[in-house]
C-alpha cells in the first residue's frame, strides 16, 4: 500500500463532451483533513460522487486504503462515510430511526447498532431531540443527523461535501466541531469540500482549489496564501494607459502591474479596468500608489487591497471571486 490514504490519479468525469472534472491528481494521508475548495460548478460533487462510488469515472483512478475504489467498490464502501451535499434523510422518521436504518445497511445489529447510534448522536450533539420526526428538525438539525449517517458505521474515512451551507451558525459550529473533534481525536481522515474560504483555512491542513473542472492549486493554506506575497491591490481606472501602468510598476514598494481583461459596464464610457499591482508591502505601497496618481491627475475610480486569505489567493489565481 502506498503511503497516501486516499490518492486520486488523472481523475475525470465528462458528461458528453464537457467535462465537469479534467485530470485531478492529488492524495490524503491517513488522519489528514483535506480541503477541496472553489466556487459553484467547480467540480466538488462530481470529485466526491466518484471517490465514493456514486458513479464511475470517465478515466483515471482512485485507490483508498490500497483499494481500487472502482473495481473494489463493495469493500471501499464499508470504509468510508459520505455526507452528501443533499439532506438524505426519511423525514416521517425518528433520527434514531433514521440512524437504525442506515446502521442495518452496514450489517450492523443489537446491541452494537444500539451503541453506534447512541455514539453518533452524541457526536453531533443530538441526543435530545433524537425521537421526534425529522421533518420537524431545522435545516442545521437535519444536516447534523446527516453527518450523524455518515458516521454510522464507523468509517476510516469521511467525505464531507458542503456540509455548512444554508445552515444556522450555531449547527454550523456544530458541525466544524464535530469534524475537527473526529479528526483530532479519533484520527479520522477527512476529505471536506466547501466554497467557504475561511473553512477551508481553519479545518484543513491542506487544500486543493478547484475551477471549472481542474485543480489550479494544491498546497498548506499557509503556503497558498504566502504566494500574494507582500500583498495584492486592485485599481479601478477609465483608461489602460501604458503610462500608468509604467508609473506605478517603478514605484519602489512595487513589484508588478498588469491590467486585466476591462469589466463589462452597462454602457462602455462606465468601463472600469482594473490595474493588479503585486507589492512589496501593501500598506506602504497604497501611499505611494495614490501620490502618483494624484501627480499625474489621474482618476482612481476604485482601490482595494486584497487581504491575506484564500479567497483573495482564488481571486489572483483566477481573477473571479469564490462566491460570484
Ligand atoms: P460543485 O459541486 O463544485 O458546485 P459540480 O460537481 O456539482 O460542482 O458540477 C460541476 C459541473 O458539472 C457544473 O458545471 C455542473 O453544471 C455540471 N454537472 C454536474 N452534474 C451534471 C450532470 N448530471 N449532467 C451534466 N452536467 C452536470
Ligand atoms: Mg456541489
Amino acid at each position: 500500500m502506498d503511503a497516501a490514504f486516499v490518492n486520486v490519479e488523472q481523475l475525470t468525469k465528462k458528461y458528453g463532451e464537457f467535462s465537469a472534472v479534467r485530470e485531478i491528481n492529488f492524495s490524503i494521508e491517513q488522519g489528514e483533513v483535506f480541503g477541496l475548495l472553489g466556487p459553484n460548478g467547480g467540480g466538488k460533487s462530481t470529485t466526491i460522487s466518484m471517490l465514493t462510488g456514486l458513479y464511475p469515472p470517465t478515466a483515471g483512478s482512485i485507490r483508498i486504503a490500497g483499494l481500487d475504489a472502482v473495481r473494489e467498490a463493495r469493500q471501499v464502501k464499508r470504509i468510508i462515510g459520505v455526507v452528501p451535499q443533499d439532506i438524505a434523510l426519511y423525514p416521517a422518521l425518528s433520527a434514531r430511526a433514521n440512524l437504525r436504518f442506515f446502521g442495518e445497511m452496514f450489517g450492523l445489529a443489537g446491541g452494537e447498532l444500539r451503541a453506534r447510534v447512541e455514539s453518533v448522536l452524541e457526536y453531533v450533539a443530538m441526543s435530545e431531540r433524537a425521537n421526534d420526526p425529522v421533518r420537524t428538525y431545522s435545516g442545521g438539525m437535519k444536516r447534523r443527523i446527516n453527518l450523524a449517517v455518515g458516521l454510522i458505521n464507523n468509517p476510516q474515512v469521511l467525505f464531507l461535501d458542503e456540509p455548512t451551507v444554508g445552515v444556522d451558525p450555531q449547527s454550523r459550529n456544530h458541525i466544524f466541531e464535530s469534524v475537527e473533534r473526529l479528526n483530532q481525536e479519533a484520527g479520522m481522515t477527512v476529505l471536506y469540500t466547501t466554497h467557504y474560504m475561511e473553512e477551508a483555512e481553519r479545518l484543513c491542513k491542506r487544500v486543493a482549489i478547484i475551477d471549472r473542472g481542474q485543480i489550479i492549486a494544491l498546497d498548506t493554506p499557509r503556503n497558498l496564501i504566502g504566494m500574494l506575497g507582500g500583498g495584492i491591490i486592485r485599481m479601478g481606472v477609465a483608461e489602460p494607459a501604458e503610462e500608468t501602468r509604467r508609473a506605478i510598476e517603478a514605484l519602489e514598494m512595487v513589484k508588478s502591474a498588469a491590467y486585466l481583461a476591462a469589466e463589462e459596464g452597462e454602457n462602455p464610457a462606465q468601463r472600469r479596468h482594473i490595474l493588479k499591482i503585486e507589492t512589496l508591502q501593501a500598506n506602504q505601497a497604497l501611499l505611494q500608489i495614490i501620490h502618483c496618481m494624484n501627480e499625474r491627475n489621474l482618476d482612481i475610480l476604485s482601490i482595494e487591497t486584497l487581504e491575506p486569505n484564500l479567497e483573495s489567493v482564488f481571486l489572483h489565481l483566477t481573477g473571479k471571486s469564490l462566491r460570484q
